[in-house]
């Protein structure tokens, strides 16, 4: 089974993320974390996002697909499925996501968006970073993380409208309790899988 996870940074993706591939096996590929682990290993690619991703930017189109369309066609991936988090970004990535699916012949069985209430996301990350106490990801203070929210609506969010126009986009309310997102998720993973034991 293959997914794409959608929602601003800070709805809890990464964490429902994880929790599926414990669940249902399939590989959980953040683009954020292969771009860190660029980052710690010093490569060339590392290097060129290091600033980006500190200031909250997106790192280029170019960059993320390179790194995204490499590892999907992987036999570990090929065999496991995956789930994408934070991938696609942008509706050019979406597109091209799009395009290399085709080419492969994979297909997508479910794009979930995490749906949020912005102002309750903000309040949620002041909260975060007074009890983390200064003890986070470069990028993970509250500033930054402003500024990621309004890029992911500015840069992020149309991909919605792409998805959803195509009927492909299906939602959960993702300010429900950590438990309660990854059950309404498993009810739609679910739901498809006793779908297709019926046929
Ligand atoms: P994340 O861990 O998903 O919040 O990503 C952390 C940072 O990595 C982002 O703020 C971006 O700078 C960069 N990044 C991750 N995924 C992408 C992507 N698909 N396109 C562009 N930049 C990305």
């Amino acid at each position: 089974m293959n997914i794409i996870l959608m929602g601003p940074p800070g709805c809890g993706k990464g964490t429902q993320a994880q929790r599926l591939q414990d669940r249902y096996g399939m590989i959980q590929l953040s683009t954020g974390d292969m771009l860190r682990a660029a980052v710690a290993a010093g490569t060339e690619i590392g290097k060129q996002a290091k600033a980006i991703m500190d200031r909250g930017d997106l790192v280029s189109d170019e960059v993320v697909v390179g790194i995204i369309v490499d590892r999907i066609q992987e036999a570990d991936v090929q065999a496991k499925g995956f789930i994408l988090d934070g991938f696609p970004r942008t509706v050019a990535q979406a597109k091209k996501l799009d395009q290399v699916l085709v080419e492969k012949g994979i297909g997508i069985d479910h794009i979930i968006e995490l749906t949020v209430d912005e102002a309750a996301l903000f309040a949620r990350i002041e909260n975060r970073a007074k009890e983390s106490g200064g003890d986070v990801r470069a990028d993970d203070n509250a500033e930054t993380l402003k500024k990621r929210i309004m890029v992911y609506r500015d840069q992020t969010a149309p991909i919605l409208p792409y998805y959803d126009g195509a009927g492909r986009l299906e939602k959960v309310d993702g300010m429900a309790s950590i438990e309660d997102v990854t059950q309404q998720l498993e009810e739609i993973l679910d739901r498809r899988a006793e779908a297709a034991r019926r046929a």
